[in-house]
């Protein structure tokens, strides 16, 4: 029996990748004939980040950054940096590669952060949005699926760690 067996699936393989190819069609039309800096947001964002920037035809660098949010924090948003990208964006063309935006709070932390590097755009890409459990407005420019409001797993994300090699994503404990 795999350890993994007992998590349905919620959005499958083919429908991530599908979805995945489109999302890099639009960035690739939209930045024709330019370059871009694609910054991932880690942990969660390692796999999106992978399979996208393999279906770009444009030329890109790639960036990581490590937040971390303190516990009990979540209603003031307080965030702060483990690791920022290594490049000056100044004058570049910025998408930030998000997994998942619940509340907001950390993507709206991050997005005030990289404009304060002076890029020529930045835009926000995420796979997945809970547009219910918004706290604060995000403007996702790029977005994979708006989905409800689970505890979602697999394909990046994680619960305590776990399931992130998953090639689909699930929802914890259904
Ligand atoms: P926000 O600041 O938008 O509330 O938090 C976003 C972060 O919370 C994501 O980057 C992710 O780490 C975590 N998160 C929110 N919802 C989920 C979920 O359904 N599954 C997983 N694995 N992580 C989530």
């Amino acid at each position: 029996m795999s350890k993994n067996q007992s998590i349905g699936v919620f959005l499958s393989e083919e429908k991530i990748k599908s979805r995945v190819n489109e999302l890099a069609n639009q960035i690739n039309k939209d930045f024709q004939n330019q370059e871009v800096v694609i910054v991932g947001v880690l942990n969660g964002s390692f796999i999106f980040c992978a399979d996208l920037v393999r279906a770009l035809k444009i030329p890109a660098t790639i960036e990581f950054v490590s937040l971390s949010s303190y516990e009990g924090t979540e209603s003031s948003g307080e965030v702060s940096f483990r690791m920022d990208v290594k490049q000056s964006l100044v004058g570049k063309n910025v998408i930030i590669v998000e997994d998942i935006v619940d509340t907001g709070l950390t993507i709206t932390f991050l997005m005030k952060h990289m404009k304060l590097k002076n890029p020529k755009s930045l835009k926000l890409c995420s796979l997945l949005l809970k547009r219910a459990r918004l706290k604060i407005e995000v403007p996702v420019d790029y977005l994979g699926f708006d989905i409800e409001d689970k505890f979602v797993i697999g394909y990046g994300l994680d619960f305590d760690g776990k399931y992130r090699e998953l090639p689909y994503i699930g929802v914890y404990g259904e």
